[in-house]
């Protein structure tokens, strides 16, 4: 495996790197990326502070060039729970083949693969399309909040065992209409007998 001279690359054409023969060499592109090149990520978060990718290529069986890696970036989210902004780091790990459309038409509907043009892929894109990806649902789910207030007043003991009593009692009465699954037929088939 050798690291793909980016600095080289950089000055010809930025973020478009030929596949194929980055595949050949076992190629890998792991650099840092301006954040203004991610604007969709810029625009999905209060601040996008650093992103970076190390992406490692080869071919599969099918000799279809494959990117492999993880792009990473630290960003600031609006934690939904309090409002307030929580610095979060963005981690996405992906596998995904690359093919023109042509080829990925031919491929299984399943299959992970993403469309590049004339053999060109623009690592920016990719890095920000898994990003996206991968911003969470709810920062607060994914972490503590630490800006919320603690519980004052935490609820009594002899409360707490009342309605622990209340649930048991709900719980046992459910339990004897499941336990007694005839009961509603039996019932039904008294009805007709006294009608006869
Ligand atoms: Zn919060």
């Amino acid at each position: 495996m050798d690291t793909y001279d980016v600095a080289a690359m950089d000055t010809l054409q930025p973020d478009q790197f030929g596949v194929v023969e980055l595949a050949k060499r076992n190629g890998r592109v792991a650099k840092a990326l301006d954040p203004s090149k991610l604007p969709r990520l810029q625009e999905a978060s209060v601040d996008l502070t650093s992103v970076s990718g190390d992406v490692q290529f080869s071919f599969n069986e099918e000799r279809l060039p494959v990117a492999t890696g993880q792009a990473k970036a630290q960003v600031t989210l609006t934690c939904q729970t309090c409002d307030l902004p929580v610095e979060y780091a963005l981690v996405a790990e992906f596998e995904m083949m690359l093919a023109s459309v042509v080829r990925a038409a031919q491929l299984p509907r399943a299959a992970d693969v993403r469309i590049i043009e004339d053999g060109q892929l623009a690592l920016a894109e990719l890095l920000e399309d898994e990003l996206l990806l991968a911003l969470p649902a709810q920062v607060c789910e994914d972490r503590d909040c630490k800006n919320l207030p603690v519980l004052e007043f935490p609820i009594p003991a002899s409360e707490l065992a009342a309605s622990t009593e209340r649930m048991d009692a709900q719980a046992a009465a459910n339990a004897d209409d499941a336990d007694n699954p005839f009961a509603a037929l039996q019932a039904l088939k008294d009805k007709l007998k006294d009608e006869q």
